[in-house]
């Protein structure tokens, strides 16, 4: 899908017009894929337009680049504020949030010490990602060919430009042969995650999902979900799981700031349950939006308010 175009990006402190956000070819991030990256969403609710856990993808950006000795400009308070004033400046309600910081243009060899730590924020309106049946009916999922990185090669915790290479391949694979998304293991066989979600299973009434030593990124969502079932008083248990526990599970979901709670009616041809979102997915998948649009308490804190703007943009 094409852009849905906003006025402003902002790039190291400024608001530059859309069309003008661009970089030197030659910029490290083009070449070695040295960049760390955030995505988040807004919902209207009825006290207006919220930030979903801003601070907690802010924090994991700054976790993300420090593994790569990465030293962002701008500290998690300050990228929270741009990220504030940038859905004021572009007047925009709901809507998708893309903060990445890359090694910019100084000179060009592996080493990315030379490079600047270049930061930019982008915002702009983004549908259901897997389509708008998908939240309601569930997808369709195979297994990909592909492993997610062994832990001493790429971590799998940062989440860094070029993660999405492998990411990419999965993707790529899961599409070719007609399934909405890959789902991937680990080298040493367990069951990681999707291409850009994290995986849950439900069985006889528990949940379990992969921990994080299973290649996965520490997702948000993950957590936000683990807590809400948690305080249902559901048993949750972050856990090795294998391929033939997911053909066998009475219900499975993928979670992630972009597919929100998307329900997996399929793996590998074999349906899942009686092949739509299960009782306890729908109870999750409900709570969760009832969350996000406001109305249910935001009991943990996790909505941000976002200001009415205030000023013309800096240029
Ligand atoms: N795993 C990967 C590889 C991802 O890219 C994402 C999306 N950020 C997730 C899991 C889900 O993370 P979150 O819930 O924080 O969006």
């Amino acid at each position: 899908m094409p852009f849905q175009k906003t006025k402003y990006i902002w790039m190291n402190g400024k608001l530059v017009d859309w069309d003008d956000a661009t970089i030197h070819v030659l910029s490290h991030v083009v070449h070695y894929g040295s960049s760390v990256f955030e995505g988040m969403r807004t919902y209207v609710t009825p006290q207006g337009t919220v930030c979903f856990r801003l601070g907690d993808h802010s924090k994991r950006l700054v976790d993300s680049a420090k593994i790569y000795r990465m030293e962002i400009p701008f500290s998690a308070a300050e990228i929270d504020q741009a990220i504030l004033d940038l859905i004021g400046a572009n007047e925009i309600e709901s809507c998708y949030v893309r903060p990445v910081a890359y090694r910019g243009y100084e000179s060009l060899g592996v080493d990315p010490s030379p490079c600047p730590v270049d930061l930019a924020i982008a915002v702009w309106p983004w549908g259901a990602y897997l389509g708008a049946d998908a939240l309601e009916k569930g997808v369709s999922v195979c297994f990909s060919s592909w492993a997610r990185m062994a832990p001493n090669t790429m971590p799998a915790g940062s989440k860094c430009g070029a993660n999405y290479m492998n990411s990419q391949l999965i993707k790529l694979e899961a599409m070719r042969h007609g399934y909405a998304e890959g789902l991937a293991l680990d080298t040493f066989g367990f069951v990681s995650e999707g291409s850009a979600q994290n995986f849950f299973l439900i069985r006889d009434g528990k949940i379990y999902t992969p921990p994080l030593t299973a290649a996965i990124l520490p997702g948000i969502t993950r957590d936000s979900i683990i807590r809400i079932a948690r305080d249902k008083g559901f048993e949750i248990e972050e856990t090795n799981i294998t391929r033939e526990q997911c053909y066998t599970a009475d219900e499975t979901f993928f979670t992630g700031s972009a597919v929100e709670l998307t329900p997996i009616s399929r793996i590998d041809q074999i349906t899942i349950g009686d092949g739509t979102a299960g009782p306890i997915t729908r109870e999750l998948q409900k709570a969760y939006f009832d969350l996000l649009e406001g109305r249910a308490e935001d009991k943990y804190g996790w909505l941000t308010l976002v200001p009415e703007y205030q000023g013309a943009p800096a240029k």
